[in-house]
């Protein structure tokens, strides 16, 4: 393998494409999915390299890295410090990222490889930006399919910046608007609705999805719930505002219902009996009041985490030390060149 690597490795320094694939515990995973991207940027004729971001791994990934890493100095790793999640991670290997063209995608192949060479065709046609979407969803639980179409739904309606649903992290980004989202500093910073909002001429490549490789899904529920709020609330005020429809509402029939009251005493003299009703409206007001009181607090928590203006992940070890990297975003704790 080693010759061919050879032949077709003339600009190790600065390689074409970059490939950028975050994962958390995917031992069983890494090999397989080299050994495909192998064959198919051979293909390509162009010269690459894959960045697999370790985002706190608990088993064999940060070897399996290495040992892919020695066997072809163009697989290179980035280890951080601890879980950061994905979207953390992946902002990990972009950062690092040094291609003219810069591919995102999942460890457990759940992206085909040989969807590469379509996003490779559409990138040389002009377009800066490669989006990808899930047609064939067998391999997707009924509950995902259904939270996300909903989701995405709600999103494009509150943020105004469209995303269809099935669309995943699975894209391709051009050296000029991969660098404008590097200048993004949000600490929530949810991709997906970035690269929406960035503009530039885009095109969409349809795949079907894999069913995993081996492990089980990283997004747990919980996780998922954060990546939904955070994606929501980086985008959208809509919901402070729904807080001032409903006192609006509730405070019009507030009214109305006093003057009926007022009314009913004077014309039939009778004062207006009811504690149970009063109660109920009470307590339901004052349950619709602590609700945006959470909402309120989640936002101003939101900007407590932007103000801090924290580190968004820290790099243990990497094998390599890239020229071009984003050093202001980024605290290496030791580079590891190899
Ligand atoms: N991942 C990660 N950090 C996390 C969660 C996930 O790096 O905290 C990686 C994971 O290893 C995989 C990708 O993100 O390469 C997508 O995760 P997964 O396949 O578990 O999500 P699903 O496809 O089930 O939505
Ligand atoms: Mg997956």
């Amino acid at each position: 393998m080693s010759s061919t690597i050879t032949n077709t490795m003339p600009a190790i320094e600065h390689p074409t494409l970059s490939i950028v694939i975050p994962a958390l515990n995917e031992q069983g995973n890494l090999s397989k999915l080299y050994m495909e991207l192998n064959g198919v940027l051979f293909s390509l004729d162009m010269s690459w390299e894959i960045i697999f971001v370790d985002d706190g791994s608990t088993d064999n990934t940060w070897n399996d890295i290495n040992s892919l890493h020695n066997e072809d100095p163009r697989v290179r790793g980035v280890r951080l410090s601890r879980n950061f999640g994905h979207q953390h991670a992946l902002l990990a290997g972009l950062n690092n990222a040094v291609g003219d063209a810069v591919i995102s995608m999942d460890a457990d192949l759940q992206h085909p490889p040989e969807v590469i060479t379509l996003l490779v065709d559409e990138w040389r046609k002009g377009y800066k930006i490669v989006k990808t979407v899930r047609i064939d969803e067998q391999n997707i639980s009924a509950f995902k399919k259904v939270t996300s179409k909903l989701y995405y739904r709600l999103f494009s309606y509150l943020s105004g910046v469209d995303i269809q649903s099935g669309m995943a992290d699975f894209r391709l980004l051009d050296r000029q608007a991969l660098d404008d989202i590097l200048q993004f500093k949000e600490e929530g910073l949810f991709l997906r609705g970035i690269v929406q909002w960035v503009g530039y001429p885009s095109s969409i490549i349809k795949f079907n999805c894999r069913s995993r490789l081996s492990g089980q899904t990283k997004y747990t529920l919980r996780k998922m719930l954060k990546f939904a709020w955070h994606g929501i609330s980086s985008f959208s005020l809509v919901p402070l505002r729904i807080g001032i429809l409903i006192g609006l509402i509730s405070s019009s029939l507030a009214f109305v219902s006093v003057f009926y009251a007022i009314i009913s005493k004077l014309v039939m003299g009778s004062a207006v009996p009811g504690w149970a009703s009063s109660v109920a409206i009470i307590s339901f007001l004052f349950g619709v009041l602590f609700v945006f009181l959470a909402i309120l607090g989640e936002y101003l928590g939101r900007i407590m985490e932007e103000v801090r203006g924290r580190p968004r992940f820290i790099v243990s070890e990497k094998l390599y030390a890239a020229k071009s990297v984003n050093a202001e975003d980024e605290i290496t704790a030791s580079a590891n060149s190899a």
